[in-house]
């Protein structure tokens, strides 16, 4: 049996040899002391690259989020993101539950927001409306099949939010993946973000944890919320020293991701049991069923030779790249998908 490809998500990677042993050397000591060295390595690392005061160590990008938005918000505020955003749709229902605020979806294309579509959004100032107090971003937009924003795009919004005193914070899951395609450099990011989420889990490959990044004040905070919600972690220097690993081995290797993503979007834009490819701009490839197929069909068909991937309705899939998808395996993906003959469902 051929070892299975896995475009499931670029969160399926397991930790290199490297890394293991970095894991494995790291020192560490009691965080919730402030003791492990390696975690406030690793928070400082980061807090440095954008240009932030400080940075939080948590065990998941879903806690950064949910931590910076309880900071930014207080309850019956109004957040306002895109239909589509990952702190709406895919953290539990965690900004009613942790943070007790309203939320304002816009319809950005593929994901990307904008100040034409954020100003008339922004409540005044009237009691029968929640107060707005938060745009969140998302860079890259996952399911806007990893869609970027540029610096260019992010400071109108920021100049928006800084006129009407809402809080900017930024969903960066995959922003090193924004950062590889754009060439925006990482140290003009902090100027514009009052918090920014970094998952090191994604395509970097460590098997666990994000950094929000905020000012001294909202992260001293963020530490007492963190504690709140359990997130509070001892000897976490063994996981913190992946992400340091990752940061300095994984970030320029995302580009090969990226041309991974490009070659399966030039092969399935030309098989019958596809209509639509979206434009890849990063590590992430959706398409459209033809007429005739659906999503679970074809899942099952590239499942049958061995190709894993997620479906994101009921007539598209999606394909992420990642570290542990080599060249090899994308040509011979690429072969199969070519021969595959999916049963029509109709
Ligand atoms: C994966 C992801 C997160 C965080 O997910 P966790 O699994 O909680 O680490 C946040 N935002 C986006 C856009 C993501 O893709």
């Amino acid at each position: 049996m051929q070892k299975k490809i896995d475009f499931r998500s670029d969160t399926v990677t397991l930790p290199t040899e490297g890394m293991i042993n970095a894991m494995m050397t790291a020192r560490v000591g009691d965080d919730v002391y402030g003791e492990d060295e390696t975690v406030t390595e690793l928070e400082h690392k980061l807090s440095g690259l954008f240009n932030m005061e400080a940075g939080l160590f948590c065990p998941s990008g879903t806690m950064t989020n949910q931590i910076a938005i309880k900071c930014f918000t207080r309850p019956m505020d109004e957040v306002i993101c895109d239909q589509t955003a990952h702190v709406y749709r895919y953290e539990g229902g965690g900004i009613a539950f942790h943070s007790s605020a309203s939320v304002r979806l816009l319809n950005g294309p593929r994901g990307i927001l904008s100040p034409g579509l954020i100003a008339p959004e922004i409540n005044e100032d009237n009691i029968h409306y929640p107060n707005s107090s938060l745009v969140v971003l998302e860079n890259t937009v996952n399911k806007g099949g990893g869609a970027c924003y540029t610096l260019e795009q992010i400071e109108p919004i920021h100049a928006l939010c800084k006129r009407n005193g809402l809080k900017l914070h930024l969903d960066g899951a995959r922003i090193f993946n924004a950062l590889v395609k754009t060439g925006d450099s990482a140290g003009n990011y902090g100027q514009y973000f009052d918090g920014i989420s970094v998952c090191l889990s994604k395509g970097l490959g460590a098997p666990v944890g994000s950094v929000l990044l905020g000012s001294g004040e909202t992260i001293h905070q963020a530490r007492k919320i963190r504690k709140a919600f359990g997130g509070g972690m001892r000897q976490a220097g063994f996981l913190a020293a992946a992400g340091i690993y990752a940061l300095d081995h994984h970030i320029t290797r995302l580009s090969e991701d990226h041309f991974h993503a490009q070659l399966l979007a030039d092969a399935l834009a030309n098989v019958s049991f596809v209509s639509e490819v979206m434009p890849v701009e990063t590590n992430i490839v959706i398409f459209k069923m033809a007429e005739g197929y659906t999503a679970g069909s074809v899942l099952k068909s590239l499942a049958g030779q061995g190709i894993l991937c997620g479906a994101t309705g009921p007539d598209t899939l999606r394909f992420v790249t990642h570290l542990n998808v080599s060249a090899d395996q994308i040509t011979q993906a690429i072969e199969l998908i070519t021969r595959l003959k999916p049963v029509k469902d109709y």
